[in-house]
């Protein structure tokens, strides 16, 4: 498969999946002489070679994987959601964002946010809210707020290519994100409920490395909302073989992420007791840690 699919004036370079890191859709927009990049979280050449210009990058949402390469972007302006932008422009509202309280956590974490993913602060020039436009009118993305992964989770609607970024609402395997303290289950569900009703010819998200028509997408949305409910049934079954189970021993049934991955793996198994812990909340159920 090409590294990049042009549509209209929009490039898209897809995001590659190379060992543990993880990479993002990135969308390069052409306009007279200006170039837009949103999210540069690819790894291709041509990518890199953008950098050497002043340019405007444009990030949908706070997370690493969308913001891999902004620290090439030495030359540029960057915009992001308002919701989003304290956590780009700070790692300490990014770590706060995350949820990590834990003194020693929150040093570990920062040293891999910034040896391995190379995820710099950047001050952000101009920031953007639902049905704005990004930047300009003139450039014709228009902002749609899809919040719940995180609360500034923006979805774009490129007008010159009748082309809708949905971002991470990604329609994988896995299912809906909500592993930050700012994630919000209820609200990820609205904003997949919102992408149902979205006029517009085709759609993409930040992971999958195709382009969809509204036929096609559908089906796929129902899909990937239907895993919040498969949780949640396999939480409860679980509470009712054993109410007394805490969070810490639900996380070890592998309900969210599979039981293997999460062996040795004390990221994801903080993620896998954030999300637990949301469905708790939701379902109003109190269990010891
Ligand atoms: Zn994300």
């Amino acid at each position: 498969m090409e590294d990049h699919t042009k549509i209209e004036n929009i490039t898209i370079f897809w995001g590659r999946h190379k060992g543990p890191l993880i990479y993002s859709n990135t969308f390069v927009i052409e306009h007279g002489n200006t170039t837009i990049i949103v999210d540069p979280g690819g790894e291709s050449q041509e990518l890199k070679k953008l950098s050497d210009q002043k340019n405007f990058v444009v990030n949908t949402h706070f997370h690493g994987d969308h913001r891999r390469l902004n620290y090439l972007f030495t030359k540029s302006d960057f915009f992001a959601p308002e919701l989003d932008a304290p956590m780009i422009e700070s790692h300490k509202h990014f770590i706060d964002a995350v949820g990590i309280t834990d003194e020693e956590l929150r040093e570990q974490w920062l040293n891999v946010v910034k040896t391995i993913y190379h995820i710099t602060e950047h001050r952000i020039s101009g920031t953007f809210n639902n049905d704005e436009y990004v930047i300009d009118k003139k450039y014709g993305i228009k902002v749609i707020a899809l919040p719940g992964h995180t609360k500034g989770h923006s979805g774009f609607y490129f007008e010159n290519a009748s082309l809708t970024l949905i971002t991470d609402i990604d329609l994988t395997d896995f299912g809906p994100w909500y592993g930050n303290e700012v994630s919000d289950i209820d609200t990820f569900l609205e904003s997949i409920d919102k992408v149902r009703h979205i006029n517009s010819q085709y759609f993409i998200t930040s992971h999958s490395n195709r382009i969809y028509s509204k036929e096609q997408l559908l089906p796929l949305l129902d899909k990937f909302a239907a895993h919040v409910q498969r949780r949640e049934k396999a939480l409860l079954a679980l509470l009712k073989s054993d109410s007394n189970l805490s969070l810490d021993e639900l996380a070890t049934y592998g309900i969210i992420y599979s039981r293997n991955t999460l062996i040795n793996n004390p990221a994801l198994m903080f993620f896998e007791k954030k999300m637990l812990e949301k469905h708790l909340k939701k379902l109003g159920i109190k269990t010891g840690v």
